[in-house]
């Protein structure tokens, strides 16, 4: 029906003088172009010569003319340029993926949201509470790799940072130890421990408690032996890792 109004001149719809119930309606047309992949300006500008009890009430049937319009070859490039106001709007997504545009929204937004608590949370947290006793270096004649705290039997020692529990059980010299490899590969052997909370192939997170301190294996005393291999092979001195997250003892 209207395709006889379409085939009149190209520079047509300039002549048109909108109400403002036209406006809105055109408006509607302009954005509904933006929604399919041609070269949307033949559509828009074809949405503009509309006469009113034409113009279209849904957007699925608005979508229908404008592709009826870009057959139309009577529209040249000329026309195109005549109306690039109406190419702004052009980011328009279509309605019919309204769905499937939440479900993502809300899930973006969930992913931020676990993004800005990880950020919060501590990566690295204090394994136990007590009295340092002894560092990581040379005592009695042997390296001894790691750090002492010392309390009573039973005190929580928790994950220092998150990852996998790769042993938890006996360990020569160690009574029982536990030995965690955490997401950036690095390896905390923790020694002398009473009870153990935590099994091989669990994943564990920062200050999640992992085991009660004790007096096993070689040992003086109730403490927690603790060891950090960043490379997963050889021991430094955990204080300065420890230090560079806030954490002395
Ligand atoms: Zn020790």
């Amino acid at each position: 029906m209207r395709t006889t109004t379409r085939q009149s001149t190209p520079g047509r719809h300039r002549k048109i003088t909108a109400s403002p119930t036209q406006k809105g309606r055109i408006a509607l047309v302009a954005v509904a172009a933006g929604t399919i992949s041609f070269a949307g300006a033949g559509g828009a500008a074809a949405a503009t010569l509309q006469t009113p009890d034409e113009t279209p009430t849904s957007a699925e049937s608005t979508v229908g003319d404008i592709e009826l319009a870009t057959s139309d070859t009577a529209f040249s490039s000329s026309s195109v340029e005549l109306v690039p106001q109406i190419l702004a709007i052009a980011e328009y997504k279509p309605v019919d993926n309204l769905d499937e545009q939440l479900i993502k929204a809300v899930e973006y937004n969930n992913e931020r949201v676990e993004a800005e608590r990880a950020a919060r949370a501590p990566s690295v947290v204090k394994p136990t509470e007590g009295t340092f006793t002894s560092g990581y270096g040379v005592r009695w004649g042997s390296v001894h790799k790691g750090l002492d705290v010392a309390n009573v039997v039973g005190t929580p020692i928790l994950a220092a940072m998150g990852g996998t529990v790769i042993d938890s059980g006996p360990a020569s010299g160690f009574g029982q130890w536990i030995r965690i490899q955490h997401d950036d590969g690095s390896i905390a052997v923790y020694g002398h421990m009473e009870t153990l909370d935590v099994t091989v192939g669990e994943q564990v997170t920062a200050g999640q408690k992992i085991a009660g301190m004790g007096n096993r294996g070689f040992s003086t005393g109730s403490h927690l032996h603790f060891e950090l291999y960043p490379a997963g092979s050889d021991a430094v001195d955990p204080a300065p890792w420890f230090a560079e997250h806030g954490i002395t003892f």
